[in-house]
């Protein structure tokens, strides 16, 4: 993952002209979650998407990034709403932490966005939140911002556009979209409303850039009907498939290849299991009678009649899969012949943990179907061919690519040019582009950088305890004791070597017991006064001698004690 800072030359922004829009995106642009982006009109702010970023490998003990608050904590009391173009973790999942700063935030998303954000809030004790339900077709104001919202087909049900108008002119907003001409349930996103609101003339187009290189069209979802249909055809004994919480649609083709086999069906994992039934309470997700089964209750079928569905597609370590994975689930366990069908895509950083989840299976005896070996997964993104379509329909005047790293940007606003549009404005977060005349141009950049939440703690840890914990993990760490006789200035005893985390064969470290000594020994007789400089010496030694003779690089904890 990249930093997001390669504008060195950017300085905080001017006063905004008066009727020019001010874009500044505070996540989301130059990598994949954690969207938020401000607008702002006449002193007063809109906010489309509050998300998170699941941490990688290098990040130990971090269990989200959070979009940077800071630029806006001084103004919480401008905001006049925040939108939600749809229920993906990385366009709602910093929300509870944002209304934790101020709880009366208006809200706006649709049902199924809404229904998905409300449980993460209950679990977050934010009870005083002020809710619009909207739907496509919907205009509603806030302050200056007049919006409206356009049906989108995503990985995901009930996703909206935004458009945004404003005396600067007419935003659009995509979130996160496909144009799946076919999809499950039937809404495709509404090119109709964009061709109107290009002929109303598009000002600032921000579009989705996750798919930008990929050529051509993303699959229709309906066409991996086959490959599911072949798992169940073929299997006789489980079938565990892994996929998003929030795929409502993925989900629905499991359980109807279910009943045409005559399977029972049980939800694995806390978040689809909640999921899932918000989705069938209103009626995104279509449940036949007598299907779902209590997940504890499947020991008592016979394997053959059933089937789990998962979270943990992404190898989350904690997740169900990863522990049914390495068999430390507490109730399921593969039995060599089961098949698991991972239904989900490879988002990048995550490879690592998703291949150590199939080898673990594939070790048990699993038969593991996924996206490299059958067409088991479609994205929720659109590809280049139908980005090209969007700009020749919308034709806007300015074009600003976001949801993506630095790559995908780059790749839609190519595509964008060309279509023609001749203004494109790349920016990463904190990035800030105004929009004043009809011209969106970059006006500066405020400091915005990764919020990281351990446990529950908010920006606490710091990216050097990042650093420390990386160390930790993969090299392990050595103490190494050393008593000083302060008086003659020399070393008493020690030193005394200890690791953690890594094996060392015995005696190991014998031959840099010497030179450590020495190094003490000398940097009292140059006149080394306290134990920080004894302590750095002994670091410096052990660290040289380590690394030259084993390349090796623990974390260095030395302890000088005076006699
Ligand atoms: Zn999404
Ligand atoms: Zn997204």
């Amino acid at each position: 993952m990249s930093l997001s800072h390669p504008h060195p030359e950017l300085t905080e922004p001017g006063k905004l002209p008066k009727g020019g829009l001010r874009v500044t995106p505070l996540g989301g642009l130059g990598e994949v979650g954690r969207n938020m982006t401000v607008f702002e009109y006449d002193g007063r702010l809109l906010i489309v998407d509050c998300g998170v970023l699941f941490p990688e490998e290098h990040q130990p003990g971090v269990d989200l990034i959070l979009p940077d608050f800071g630029p806006i904590r001084d103004r919480l009391d401008d905001i006049e709403a925040l939108v939600l173009t749809h229920g993906h973790e990385d366009h709602i999942g910093a929300t509870p932490y944002l209304l934790r700063e101020r709880q009366n935030i208006p809200l706006v998303g649709s049902e199924l966005t809404l229904a998905l954000l409300g449980s993460k809030l209950r679990e977050h004790r934010l009870r005083e939140t002020v809710q619009h339900k909207v739907r496509e077709g919907d205009t509603i104001s806030f302050g200056p911002f007049e919006l409206e919202f356009v049906a989108v087909n995503h990985s995901i049900p009930d996703a909206l556009a935004v458009a945004i108008r404003t005396g600067a002119g007419l935003a659009l907003h995509t979130g996160d979209f496909k144009m799946d001409q076919l999809p499950l349930d039937g809404r495709i996103t509404d090119l109709r409303a964009f061709a109107r609101l290009g002929e109303e003339g598009v000002d600032l187009f921000l579009t989705d850039s996750t798919n930008a290189e990929v050529p051509g069209f993303t699959t229709a979802e309906k066409k991996i009907a086959p490959a599911i249909e072949q798992v169940f055809r073929e299997s006789d004994q489980r079938i565990i498939v892994a996929c998003f919480a929030s795929h409502v649609h993925r989900v629905q083709q499991v359980l109807d290849s279910a009943v045409a086999h005559g399977r029972k069906v049980a939800y694995v994992g806390r978040s689809m299991v909640r999921n899932m039934q918000i989705a069938s309470d209103l009626g995104y997700l279509h449940v036949p009678e007598d299907v779902i089964v209590d997940a504890k209750e499947l020991a008592e079928l016979p394997p053959e009649k059933v089937v789990m569905v998962s979270t943990g597609s992404q190898g989350e370590p904690m997740s169900a899969l990863s522990r049914i994975a390495n068999g430390t689930h507490n109730f399921v366990h593969i039995e060599p012949g089961d098949t698991v069908l991972l239904a989900s895509s490879l988002i990048p950083g995550n490879e690592n943990s998703i291949y150590r989840v199939i080898n673990g299976l594939a070790r048990l005896g699993a038969n593991v179907v996924h996206k490299g070996n059958a067409l088991v997964h479609v994205s929720g993104h659109a590809s280049a061919g139908e980005l090209l379509y969007c700009y020749n329909i919308v034709r806007p005047r300015n074009v600003m690519p976001v949801h993506g790293e630095v790559r995908h940007l780059l790749a839609n606003g190519d595509l964008a040019r060309q279509t023609g549009v001749e203004s494109v404005v790349y920016a990463e977060d904190g990035v800030v582009v105004d929009l004043v005349d009809g011209k969106a141009e970059i006006a500066g950049k405020v400091e915005c950088g990764y919020v990281f939440v351990d446990g529950t703690t908010v920006g606490d840890v710091t990216e050097s305890e990042l650093k420390d914990r990386r160390i930790l993990s993969e090299e392990g760490f050595v103490s190494i004791i050393v008593v000083v006789d302060t008086v003659n200035g020399t070393v008493a005893s020690g030193p005394e070597i200890h690791a953690r985390g890594h094996v060392w064969p015995d005696n190991a470290f014998d031959p840099v017991k010497q030179p450590i000594i020495k190094a003490v020994n000398r940097a009292m007789s140059e006149g080394a006064t306290d134990t920080y400089q004894l302590q750095q010496a002994i670091r410096r030694t052990f660290g040289r001698w380590v690394s030259s003779t084993h390349r090796r690089r623990p974390m260095i904890v030395p302890v000088v004690v005076e006699a």
